[in-house]
C-alpha cells in the first residue's frame, strides 16, 4: 500500500476476524464496514449522484466490460476518469470485467440454484445457451451483446481499461467458475487466475508509472476456490503473498460461486489466510443475514445490484422484511414504505403514492423505490459497523435479524 491508499483496523469482533476499519482512497475515506452503491454504466439506475450521497452511499462501483462497449474506456479517460465523468466526487470502484464476460449466454445466475452431481463434464453448463465467451489460458475472447463484435479481454487488457476508468479501486482480472464446475476444472482454473493475478501486478505497475500525475489507483487481487477449503485457503495464501517488481495486491475480493449456507464459513477461510491490514471485499450480496454472516467473518465491504433492481420491480425492504408495494394492500396506506426509515422517500412519500406510480408506470417510481431501498442496505451495514465499535454486534444482529425475518407483515 501507498501513502494514498491503506487500511487501518478498528475494533475487532470476539471472533477476531470480524471488525471495523477505514479505508483511505484519493478521493476520500470509507467507514467499513460499508456497503458499495452500484452504478454500472457509470449512474446508479434511476437517481442522481445527489441522492446516492444523501443515503449515505460512501462508494460507487462500476463495471468495466460495459463502459469499454459503451461509451468507451478512452472516453471516460479524456473525462477524467469516473468520478468526474458521472459526477461523483467520493470513492470509486471497477470490476475487471471478468464476471460480466465469461457469464455472457452461459447461465451463471441459472446454472448457481441447480445440482452439480450427474453432469459428465464442464461443457454442460452452457448446454442449451450460445457460448458468447471462450476462456483460454492467455485471457477471454467474447461476442458484445450489444451488436455482436467479437472482443478479447487478457489481464493486460483489462488493466489498461481499468486504469482508463481511473477508479480508486479495481480489481485483477481472474477466471469466475460455477459451482457446476467439476472440482478438476475449479484447480486448473485457479491456477490460471494465479497466473492472470501475476500479470495484472506487472501491467498495474507498468501502467502506474506511465500515467505519471494520476491519483494512485489501489489493486484488489480475487480470490476464488468455489466451495473448496483446501482451494480457498491455498488461493488466499498465494495472493497474500504474491509480490510482483515490489508490489503487492493492496486488497483483496473474494470472487466466485458462494452458496448462502456456507457463505461466512467460506469468507472466514479467506480472511484467516489473508493479512490482517488490508481490505476485503465480497461481491454481490445484499440480503440482511448474508451481510452479519459475511462480516463477522472478516468482509469490508460488499457491492450488489439487487436493492436498486428489486426498487424498479416494487420490491421494497423494511425492518420487518421485504414487500411488494404493487399489491393491493398499499393502495390506501398513507404510511411511509418503512416507519423507522430516515431516507428522502419516507420523509415525504406514502405507499398509496408509490403504489400510485408503480401502477401508472411513472418513472418516479423507480427513483423514489431506490432512494428507499439503497438507504436501508447502506444503513444497515453502516448500523452493523457501528454495534462493532460499541461492542453490540450480537446483539444487534439477533435484533435486527429477528424482526427482520419474524414475518410479522
Ligand atoms: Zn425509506
Amino acid at each position: 500500500m501507498t501513502a494514498d491508499f491503506s487500511f487501518t483496523p478498528g475494533t475487532f469482533l470476539p471472533g477476531g476476524l470480524g471488525r471495523s476499519g477505514v479505508i483511505h482512497t484519493p478521493h476520500g475515506d470509507i467507514a467499513t464496514p460499508a456497503f458499495v452503491a452500484v452504478g454500472t454504466k457509470a449512474t446508479v439506475k434511476a437517481v442522481l449522484p445527489e441522492s446516492v450521497a444523501g443515503v449515505g452511499a460512501q462508494a460507487v462501483l462500476a463495471n468495466a466490460y460495459h463502459l469499454f462497449l459503451q461509451p468507451g474506456s478512452d472516453i471516460v479517460d479524456a473525462a477524467g476518469g469516473l468520478g468526474a465523468f458521472m459526477n461523483w466526487p467520493g470513492p470509486t470502484f471497477t470490476d475487471s470485467g471478468g464476471f460480466q464476460v465469461m457469464s455472457l449466454g452461459v447461465g451463471f445466475k441459472k446454472v448457481l440454484a441447480m445440482d452439480a452431481t450427474g453432469l459428465a463434464d464442464d461443457d454442460e453448463i452452457a448446454a442449451g445457451k450460445s457460448r458468447l465467451a471462450h476462456v483460454d489460458d492467455d485471457g477471454v475472447t467474447f461476442t458484445s451483446h450489444l451488436n455482436g463484435d467479437r472482443h478479447r479481454f487478457t489481464p493486460e487488457v483489462s488493466m489498461r481499461i481499468q486504469h482508463e476508468l481511473g477508479a480508486d479501486i479495481m480489481f485483477a482480472f481472474d477466471e469466475c467458475t460455477t459451482l457446476l464446475n467439476t472440482r478438476g476444472y475449479q484447480e486448473r482454473s485457479l491456477a490460471r487466475t494465479h497466473a492472470w493475478a501475476v500479470r495484472c501486478l506487472a501491467e498495474h505497475g507498468r501502467l502506474t508509472e506511465q500515467r505519471v500525475g494520476k491519483p494512485y489507483q489501489a489493486l484488489f487481487g480475487v480470490v476464488q476456490g468455489a466451495q473448496y477449503e483446501d482451494l480457498r485457503r491455498a488461493a488466499s495464501r498465494d495472493l497474500a503473498s504474491l509480490e510482483v517488481d515490489g508490489r503487492r495486491f493492496d486488497g483483496y475480493g473474494i470472487g466466485g460461486a458462494l452458496e448462502k449456507e456456507n457463505l461466512g464459513t467460506i469468507v472466514g477461510w479467506v480472511s484467516e489466510e489473508l493479512p490482517v491490514d488490508r481490505p476485503r471485499h465480497l461481491l454481490g450480496i445484499s440480503e440482511p443475514d448474508d451481510f452479519f454472516a459475511a462480516i463477522e467473518a472478516g468482509a469490508d465491504t460488499f457491492d450488489c445490484v439487487m436493492p436498486s433492481r428489486v426498487a424498479r420491480n416494487a420490491a421494497i425492504y423494511t425492518v420487518d422484511g421485504r414487500f411488494n408495494v404493487n399489491t393491493a394492500a398499499s393502495r390506501r396506506a398513507f404510511v411511509p414504505l418503512d416507519a423507522d426509515c430516515d431516507c428522502y422517500t419516507c420523509a415525504h412519500y406514502t405507499r398509496a403514492y408509490l403504489h400510485h406510480l408503480f401502477k401508472a408506470k411513472e418513472m418516479l417510481a423507480a427513483t423514489l423505490a431506490t432512494i428507499h431501498n439503497e438507504r436501508f442496505t447502506v444503513r444497515l451495514v453502516d448500523d452493523i459497523r457501528a454495534s462493532i465499535d460499541a461492542g453490540e454486534f450480537a446483539v444487534f444482529k439477533e435484533e435486527f435479524l429477528g424482526r427482520f425475518y419474524s414475518g410479522r407483515r
